[in-house]
């Protein structure tokens, strides 16, 4: 390992605290306990899933004055039991970025720049776009020789799911887009 003189001085100094603190009696483990504890005081817990990818690991999450300060693996949770790869341990750098949309974004056609919008107004623009693209390509029928059957689908509209949904949440998405006559329907996961 290669140090310069700064990182070197702050290396030497941090083992002799900590030298220092264990011969001076202290436990270790109750130090480090203590300091996480000060670190947390007066910040909000709550739960979260890791965006990044389809595993879905439960993570615990503290947030102080708007800001993510601490994220760990949740040990309660039934499918990572507390563990985080190198990717969900990193992620708090996406809800503390400075860069991270909040509010969604329409660029009007010929236009060439994004403009924020309300979610009402992101709601309505998609639930009209949708009709209308479902009403402009609605199959009612499909033709076999000289039969015909009822079809009554689009393939012009696809859905797609997150691994952050719940199962809940994803058998009404499906039912929803099942009951607009959508077909193409996938799953990030499978991806
Ligand atoms: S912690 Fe790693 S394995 Fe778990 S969901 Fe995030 S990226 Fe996937």
């Amino acid at each position: 390992m290669k140090l310069n003189r700064r990182e070197f001085v702050k290396l030497t100094g941090a083992v002799g605290a900590t030298l220092a603190l264990v011969e001076l009696g202290f436990d270790m483990k109750q130090v480090k306990a203590s300091t996480k504890e000060f670190k947390l005081k007066n910040s909000k817990e709550f739960t979260s899933i890791c965006t990044f990818c389809s595993v879905g690991c439960g993570m615990i999450c503290h947030v102080k004055d708007g800001k993510l300060i601490n994220l760990e693996g949740d040990p309660d949770h039934i499918i990572n039991e507390g563990a985080l790869c190198s990717k969900g341990a990193s992620m708090s750098v996406v809800p503390n970025s400075d860069q991270r949309v909040k509010t969604p974004l329409y660029r009007a056609p010929g236009s060439n720049k994004w403009e924020e919008i309300s979610w009402d107004e992101a709601i309505e623009r998609v639930a009209k776009k949708m009709k209308q693209i479902r009403d402009e390509n609605w199959i009612d029928k499909d033709v076999d020789g000289d039969e015909e059957y009822p079809a009554n689908r689009t393939e012009a509209l696809g859905f797609i799911g997150g691994a952050q949904t719940t199962n809940e949440e994803t058998y009404t998405f499906v039912k929803m887009a099942r009951a607009l006559g959508a077909t193409y329907i996938e799953h990030q996961a499978r991806l």
